[in-house]
């Protein structure tokens, strides 16, 4: 993607990789909210221990930074088996697959992150591989063609997407199991900040959680990254202990608003006002102007400002929402009517 930004959702960078992997919980009993998945999953978990096999291929979907990742982690160890990690994108040659699938030990655990970006080439070469645990590779061409069928270890396939809809029918049709991650609760995304700042040994009080985790946009990603830059600002300008007005004045320092909202949001929002009326317009008209690339609009500003009401995705294009006028000082159509001419008006 294109931009670094405080509160998205995505990983930036090896330093917060690593930092952001000592808070990545190992149980499903450690991981927080999502409660339904949770009792889901540790149901396949259970009858698959019970019948001693690979518990069933899973395919997670839902925005960046909101435990995908984690749960893969959490499944192997929970199986007591290996993973093995990858991503569509990296995996370009069939034999690129070919020689993870054969390395595959029974049970293993094989992550693919953003398995919507797969080639349609490799994708086939996956579906007898889920299906069968084999997998037909063909050597030489034309005439001298052969396809040659290698058995594979029983493994399970877990799969991670922030676009569902881009998957191909056959692939999402081969996963047992298919669960959506919804943005957290502020009182999940507290109990993550406390938690974080527990392995951190940071200080924090209970309206310091709160502060954070109201501006962490549902994502624990983001509530785990404004923590460390609270906690920086925290031990150069007081006393090194997190409470909400240290919060409040780290996170104004850095451009989030009490919301979560940063300078791209408010600007795309401000856009579809002040261009558009407030819509409908179209996604490739707002990343025109914007000079921002559409899909990293859909990806990375769009899902939470939908989430909480700021935006409508209507089949005519993007409105913003009432709530999204009055967040940046405007007042919405109807209520500008009844106070006579606006800007648009004159
Ligand atoms: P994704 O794969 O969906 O982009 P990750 O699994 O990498 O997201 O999660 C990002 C970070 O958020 C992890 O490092 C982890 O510390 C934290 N995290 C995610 N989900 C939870 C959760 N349910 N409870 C506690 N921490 C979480």
């Amino acid at each position: 993607m294109s931009i670094e930004r405080i509160v998205s959702g995505e990983s930036v960078g090896f330093e917060e990789e690593r930092e952001q992997l000592s808070l990545r919980p190992k149980t499903l009993k450690e991981y927080i909210g999502q409660s339904q998945l949770k009792e889901n999953l540790s149901i396949a978990l259970e009858a698959a221990k019970k019948r001693s096999e690979p518990v069933d291929h899973i395919l997670f979907h839902g925005p960046p930074g909101l435990g995908k990742t984690t749960l893969a982690h959490i499944i192997a160890n929970e199986m007591g088996s290996e993973l093995v990690t990858t991503s569509g994108p990296s995996l370009q040659q069939p034999t690129d697959l070919l020689g993870i699938l054969t390395n595959l030990s029974e049970g293993d655990i094989l992550f693919i992150d953003e398995i919507h970006r797969l080639s349609t080439v490799i994708e086939e070469y996956l579906y007898p591989a889920m299906e069968d645990f084999e997998i037909d590779f063909v050597v030489d061409k034309g005439a001298f063609a052969k396809t040659i069928k290698i058995p594979l270890k029983r493994f399970t396939l877990v799969g991670a997407t922030t676009r569902a809809g881009f998957l191909s029918a056959p692939l999402r049709d081969r996963f047992g199991l298919f669960q959506h991650l919804d943005f957290y609760e502020p009182a999940d995304l507290a109990t993550i900040v406390s938690r974080s700042a527990g392995i951190l040994k940071v200080e924090i009080d209970d309206q310091g959680s709160d502060e954070i985790a109201t501006r962490s946009r549902g994502t624990p990603r983001v509530a785990n990254r404004l923590l460390r830059r609270v906690r920086d600002y925290a031990q150069v300008k007081a006393d090194g202990r997190i409470n909400s007005k240290v919060a409040q004045q780290s996170l104004k320092m850095e451009g989030v608003d009490e919301l979560g909202l940063d300078d791209l949001d408010r600007k795309y929002l401000r856009t579809i006002i002040e261009f558009y009326r407030g819509g409908p317009v179209g996604i490739d008209a707002i990343g025109a102007t914007l000079n921002e690339e559409s899909e990293t609009l859909e990806d990375l500003v769009e899902p939470y400002l939908l989430k909480i009401g700021f935006l409508q995705r209507t089949s005519r294009g993007r409105c913003a929402g009432p709530r999204a006028w009055e967040h940046l000082g405007m007042s919405p159509p109807e209520a500008r009517e009844a106070e006579g001419p606006t800007l648009f008006d004159s």
